[in-house]
């Protein structure tokens, strides 16, 4: 595995590929890899030749009060475990190659980037939209692979790939959990082991709704109501948000 570090090396590598009419993957992450992000590698891998991994940790997504500082980073470790999957490159660019000196351009996906995540974390898309638009860019891949745990993020990239005819297709991949339903993230590192335990509640609160849907409950209303009373019964939890929306319009629905 060869480790990029600058923009312009990183083009070369892709245009190379591109002339050898290879298909190119590429799986964005910001780093502190675990089985979720090792899940679109392997089915990047399964489909392109070669795979990118590129590892950023993009302050352009993270509000003021945000952990931008804190964000787990663990470049060596990171590259071992991607060097042991057979990953062809690691795109591991700083932030003075990603946003230069000067740099004042970005795109924002109109109304859905400001509804439920983009409500409690302002301007969180706009940073999600520029910087994959120019990993897309810079690694020209023919697809691009991202999990369905965000979901939003997924919906929103999709609707940026039409609009502005991008050259690469998103593919979205199924979440990875933990045996007790907690989603994995890389952001798990930050919970003490009550915040750990409590953390399960997302997942039960989903199962709950899940659960009365199968039974024939369709009142979003009751839905929501069901899931409220399991997140409030943990204290440890403070909810943003909790809605059911249409998974195209991310709109509420009644029913
Ligand atoms: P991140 O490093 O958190 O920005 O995530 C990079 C990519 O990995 C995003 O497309 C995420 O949706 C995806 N991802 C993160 N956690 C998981 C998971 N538990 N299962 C599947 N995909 C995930």
């Amino acid at each position: 595995m060869e480790t990029i570090y600058t923009v312009e090396w990183m083009k070369q590598v892709a245009r190379q590929a591109r002339v050898e009419a290879r298909l190119v993957g590429l799986v964005p992450t910001m780093g502190a890899l675990h089985e979720g992000h090792l899940s679109l590698v392997r089915a990047a891998q399964k489909q392109c030749s070669p795979v990118v991994v590129s590892i950023f940790v993009n302050p352009a997504q993270f509000g003021p009060k945000e952990d931008l500082e804190k964000y787990p980073r663990q470049l060596e470790a990171d590259r071992e475990v991607l060097e042991k999957l057979g990953v062809d490159y690691l795109f591991a660019p700083t932030v003075a190659e990603m946003y230069p000196h000067g740099f004042r351009t970005y795109v924002s996906v109109e109304g859905m980037s400001s509804v439920l995540e983009g409500r409690s974390r302002p301007g969180h898309f706009r940073g999600v939209t520029t910087v994959v638009l120019k990993l897309f860019e810079i690694v020209q891949p023919h697809f691009a692979y991202f999990g369905r745990k965000d979901a939003q993020q997924a919906r929103i990239l999709r609707q940026m790939t039409a609009d502005l005819n991008l050259d690469t297709e998103a593919v979205v991949c199924p979440i990875v959990r933990e045996p007790d339903g907690l989603a994995l993230s890389s952001r798990n590192a930050y919970l003490n082991p009550d915040e750990r335990r409590a953390a399960t509640v997302l997942h039960r609160a989903l199962r709950a709704a899940e659960k009365k849907i199968a039974a024939g409950e369709r009142d979003t209303l009751h839905l929501l109501a069901a899931m409220r009373k399991l997140l409030d019964a943990e204290p440890l939890a403070s909810v943003d948000y909790v809605e059911i929306v249409d998974a195209d319009t991310l709109e509420p629905v009644t029913r």
